[in-house]
């Protein structure tokens, strides 16, 4: 998440009924700029089945119980868990309501695969990782050794993540298991591989005219953008390629209202996605005007990006995230065909191709 300003946070509990046998429940993330995680219930004729959880802290799990018990259930009879994706703001709290409940846990397949590679990688293993990406982009050895220290002072590099393991896959075009509704899965990736969003078919008629509000996790936010980082270390990866390919399948949906998991609930989906793909292209454009002014290497790519702070007071996590974000607009730009690597020294420098 890229937040740009902090949002209303409400640690004490609240929930909202929006009609129609959903609700939410703003679920904080302590010392977040974000705020609050928005979590929907959808009611079910075997109990409340939750649209993402929150972040795993105990301020979140007490906002979350006392949401349910104010909507007159409890968090031991949640049914399920649909998690639009697998970030710890929606997905870190599953497993504590899993053991509260039992409830079932939903995910994309490509988003399960990566929360089983958290769950039995050694974290050591993920800092290694990440200083290799940082030596190939040029980074100077600050940088690395800014990395490393801070990992190891933070206890990253040992103890783990409790997230919960799936035990349902989300199908694109196919219903979610929310009994008595038609709760349809939409694959959309581009923040994360396997993000989906669920739209909730509730007007009249049938087929894709259909119309209703859309569950968009971080796909379609009010008033920020989705981190886009470089999720996969094939050639062929392309987020930000995904993303805008995501943005515009849901800008074609009859959608009277979005339900996103940050800010608030807003309306005119297609507007909000025009503005965050001209937010990318202007993006790409001034890339592609750099690198055709000169060959740049990753790092120096990013350190030039515009971002919410200038680059030397963005922290080492910050870096780290810019970086990936810098790399899934070149890579967009080489499948566009319009930037490529120049030479093959170490680091790699790209330059503009057309
Ligand atoms: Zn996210
Ligand atoms: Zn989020």
């Amino acid at each position: 998440m890229t937040a740009t300003e902090p949002d209303e946070t409400s640690i004490d509990s609240a929930v909202t009924d929006l009609g129609g046998g959903v609700w939410t429940i703003p679920v904080p993330i302590p010392d977040n700029p974000l705020g609050n995680t928005l979590v929907y219930v959808l009611e079910s004729d075997r109990g409340p089945v939750l649209v993402d959880a929150g972040w795993d802290d105990p301020r979140s799990l007490a906002a979350l119980t006392s949401g349910l018990t104010a909507m007159g259930t409890s968090l031991a009879d949640v049914h399920g868990v649909i998690a639009t994706h697998n970030h710890p703001d929606h997905h870190g709290l599953t497993y504590a309501v899993v053991e509260a409940s039992g409830a079932w846990v939903a995910m994309h397949e490509a988003d399960a695969a990566h929360v089983e590679l958290i769950n039995t990688s050694p974290r050591s293993r993920w800092l290694e990782h990440h200083l290799e990406v940082l030596r190939a982009a040029g980074a100077p050895q600050e940088a690395l050794d800014a990395l490393t220290s801070t990992r190891k002072a933070s206890g990253v590099v040992s103890p783990r993540f409790r997230l919960a393991t799936p035990d349902r896959n989300l199908v694109h075009g196919e219903l979610a298991d929310v009994a008595g509704r038609d709760v349809r899965i939409v694959w959309t990736p581009g923040h994360t591989p396997g993000h989906v969003c669920l739209f909730l078919e509730e007007g009249v008629g049938t087929g894709p005219d259909r119309a209703g509000r859309l569950l968009s996790g971080d796909h379609l936010l009010p008033g920020i953008t989705p981190h886009i980082g470089l999720y996969d270390d094939t050639d062929e990866a392309d987020p930000l390629g995904d993303f805008l390919a995501s943005l515009a399948k849901v800008a074609a949906m009859p959608i009277t209202e979005v339900l996103p998991a940050h800010q608030h609930i807003f309306t005119d989906a297609p507007t909000r996605v025009a503005e965050i793909t001209a937010l990318h292209e202007e993006r790409l454009v001034a890339l592609h005007a750099r690198l055709a002014a000169t060959p740049l290497t990753l790092w120096e790519i990013a350190v030039g990006m515009d971002w919410n702070r200038p680059w030397s007071e963005l922290g080492v996590q910050n870096r780290q995230i810019a970086l990936s974000e810098a790399a899934a607009h070149l890579r967009h730009l080489v499948k566009r065909g319009q930037a490529g690597a120049v030479s093959t020294d170490d680091p790699i420098r790209y330059g503009a191709t057309a």
